[in-house]
């Protein structure tokens, strides 16, 4: 049987960005139930890094992450992990009080309201008799997910972590100090268990002993559609967001993703996308538009994961002794990874939070799963 250090379950953008900030000090195993590591949620995803999305937390945890993304260390990736896009959010008419409150929750120098002009040829395809106010945030990036996961996979195996796919976490006990991790590829002993599960993380948590922390996978739907555009024109168009998150559409390689921004409470499972979703989000979009949508070229569904308070639930378990949280990431996983993982390597090694993500305002008890049991 071998021994690690931290046993991380889960091989998602969260537990592979875990994996990659301990992996330089501690001996690592990386379990994951699939074949292929970012299966689900991670491999899934709408590739926007925003700093203007989300609750305060997520947002000064994804403005933390934005220096890794724009200078990663080197041999991380051969590629560029961000690329402009600008984030557009669009409201009709009666949506003054969604429009001050984006305005007003923004942290400083990310979103700034512009004038229905400026919107309309930033976006062509909007249609002005329904754009009444937009908002734009011009820092907003396309992520490259599969390289940024792929970095952290790489940088781990090169640091000396073991990766194992096709081994569900089944079992797990612990005595003297350390967990024995029963999986379908056998079994490993560990001094500390970090829980990357997804939407699987109460599940995990309860084979700890732990309490569980209340999270809800909730199913979200993309597809991509054609659009008569030359490609590169499409490239320069920005993501456009309809300001209560009904809907929202980008270009995508020389396609058009669409998502009617569902959250339709779900199992853990491998999600599927749902024809009525399509329908509907296919209705709005055009409603707001002069896009058609006529042919369809994939689609997909994947469990964004939340707590009741929607923020991420990272650190120490408050009653099992070496078990933490690296869960419910919510719509933000990605784009927050870099310093989740930075977070939750802390809490691994006794160090705490990082100073410059503690400078952000960020505080532990806002992160810790305590708070969920108060
Ligand atoms: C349509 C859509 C659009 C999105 N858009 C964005 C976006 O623009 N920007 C952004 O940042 N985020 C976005 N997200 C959210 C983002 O994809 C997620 O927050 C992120 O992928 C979550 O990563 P994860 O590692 O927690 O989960 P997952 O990728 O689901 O990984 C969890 C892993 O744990 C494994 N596992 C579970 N149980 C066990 C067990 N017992 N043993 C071993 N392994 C186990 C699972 O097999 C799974 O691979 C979007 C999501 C969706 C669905």
């Amino acid at each position: 049987m071998t021994d690690f250090d931290v046993a991380i379950v889960g091989a998602g953008a969260v537990g592979a960005s875990c994996a990659y900030a301990l992996a330089p000090t501690h001996r690592v195993l990386l379990l994951e139930t699939e074949t292929q590591p970012g299966y689900h949620t991670t491999g899934r995803s709408a590739a926007l890094f925003e700093e203007a999305y989300g609750p305060r937390v997520i947002r000064q945890i994804t403005c933390a992450s934005r220096p890794f993304f724009e200078a990663p260390p080197p041999g991380f990736t051969e590629h560029p992990l961000l690329a402009p896009r600008g984030a557009l959010f669009i409201a009709a008419a009666g949506k003054d009080a969604s429009v001050e409150k984006g305005l007003a929750e923004a942290l400083p120098g990310t979103v700034v309201e512009i004038d229905r002009r400026e919107a309309l040829s930033l976006c062509p395809p909007l249609d002005p008799t329904w754009l009444a106010r937009a908002l734009y945030d011009a820092a907003a990036m396309d992520m490259d997910v599969h390289a940024i996961h792929r970095g952290y996979l790489k940088g781990f195996k090169a640091a000396g972590g073991t990766l194992a796919c096709d081994a569900e976490l089944e079992h797990l006990d612990r005595s003297a100090g350390m967990w024995t991790l029963r999986t379908k590829a056998g079994t490993f002993r560990a001094k500390q268990i970090v829980n990357a599960a997804g939407a699987w993380a109460d599940r995990v948590g309860a084979l700890a002993g732990a309490r569980p922390i209340g999270i809800v996978p909730k199913r979200r739907t993309a597809f991509v559609f054609e659009v008569p555009v030359a490609m590169a024109t499409l490239a320069g168009w920005p993501m456009a967001c309809e300001i209560d998150e009904t809907f929202y559409f980008k270009p995508e390689a020389g396609l058009m993703l669409a998502s009617p921004a569902d959250e339709t409470p779900s199992e853990p499972c491998d999600a599927q996308p749902e024809e009525i979703d399509i329908a509907e989000c296919a209705e709005r979009v055009e409603a707001a538009t002069t896009l058609k949508i006529e042919r369809i070229r994939r689609k997909w569904a994947g469990l964004r994961c939340f707590v009741a308070d929607k923020c991420p639930v990272l650190g120490p378990d408050d009653r099992v002794e070496g078990m933490h949280w690296a869960a419910a990431p919510g719509g933000y996983g990605i784009m927050t990874s870099p310093a989740v993982g930075r977070i939750v390597a802390g809490f691994v090694r006794g160090t705490g939070l990082p100073e410059d993500i503690a400078a952000m305002g960020v505080r532990p008890a806002e992160l810790s799963p305590a708070r969920l049991h108060a």
